[in-house]
């Protein structure tokens, strides 16, 4: 079970200093720093300070290029039932995760100024029902400017993506992009991936009221593998639906 928030993955992200102990360069100096192939750990200053450094690093890079190797093979298993679990649960889900957390209708800058964070980990054993993949583990609302420090390497392209989605709903009269960062943990809870999603909304909806236990709502969807879809076109169908909710999850 983890919290928020998960301190194995705040980055150490702005001052890389070369890994060779005699040397004092680093980003900050002005250095191009080159991160070390083997682990994906340290950076060094250039090839001399690499070589320099490698019968002292070598054994922790070693041991490290196998664990990352492990995670990759685990991450495989991982990132494949997430798709599938995405794909019949995000388009109403997360949603409603952006509607109730960032309180759209009542605070619309919200959007911009904040993102939505949501932990799950792996069910086990993995069962048939792709519904029912994942479990509950936290969501919370969290300023937009800790979301450097959440996003993984290969995945910072995504604050811009978000803002041309952002701009993209605004310019259609929509409501704008909210972010939404997904934790997918392994069920022995170790932390394993950061998936991204922009979440447009394209209206607001009058169902979408201050609720103040929208995260055990969110936790129940989850955990029950609810389809929401379907619950929402019966409650339309026997009018017992207020307001609608419209979205373009990408
Ligand atoms: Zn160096
Ligand atoms: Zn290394």
């Amino acid at each position: 079970m983890s919290s928020y928030p998960p301190e194995s993955i705040v980055h150490k992200i702005t001052n890389h200093s070369c890994a060779f102990p005699e040397c004092t360069n680093s980003k900050l100096k002005g250095a191009s720093m080159q991160l070390c192939k083997g682990c994906k750990r340290v950076h060094y200053c250039g090839r001399d300070c690499q070589r320099a450094d490698w019968a002292r690093h070598k054994p922790k890079c070693k041991l490290q290029a196998e664990l990352l190797a492990e995670e990759a093979r685990r991450c495989g298993r991982l990132q494949h039932d997430y798709e599938s679990w995405k794909t019949v649960m995000a388009p109403v889900l997360f949603t409603l995760i952006c509607n109730y957390g960032l309180q759209v209708m009542f605070q619309p800058a919200n959007i911009s100024t904040k993102f939505m964070y949501l932990s799950i980990r792996a069910r086990q054993p993995p069962p048939s029902n792709p519904r029912k993949l994942f479990i509950f583990n936290s969501v919370e609302v969290v300023d937009r400017s800790r979301m450097v420090a959440l996003l993984q390497p290969g995945l910072n392209d995504f604050l811009q993506h978000l803002e041309e989605a952002d701009e993209d709903s605004k310019k259609r009269g929509h409501a704008g992009a909210a972010g939404l960062l997904i934790h997918v943990h392994t069920a022995e809870g170790e932390s394993a991936t950061i998936r991204c999603n922009p979440v447009k909304i394209t209206r607001e909806a009058s169902m979408l009221e201050p609720y103040a236990d929208w995260k055990g709502v969110v936790k129940n969807i989850i955990d029950d593998g609810i389809n929401l879809r379907r619950r929402i076109a019966e409650k339309e169908r026997a009018g017992e639906l207020e307001g609608r909710v419209y979205t373009n999850i990408q």
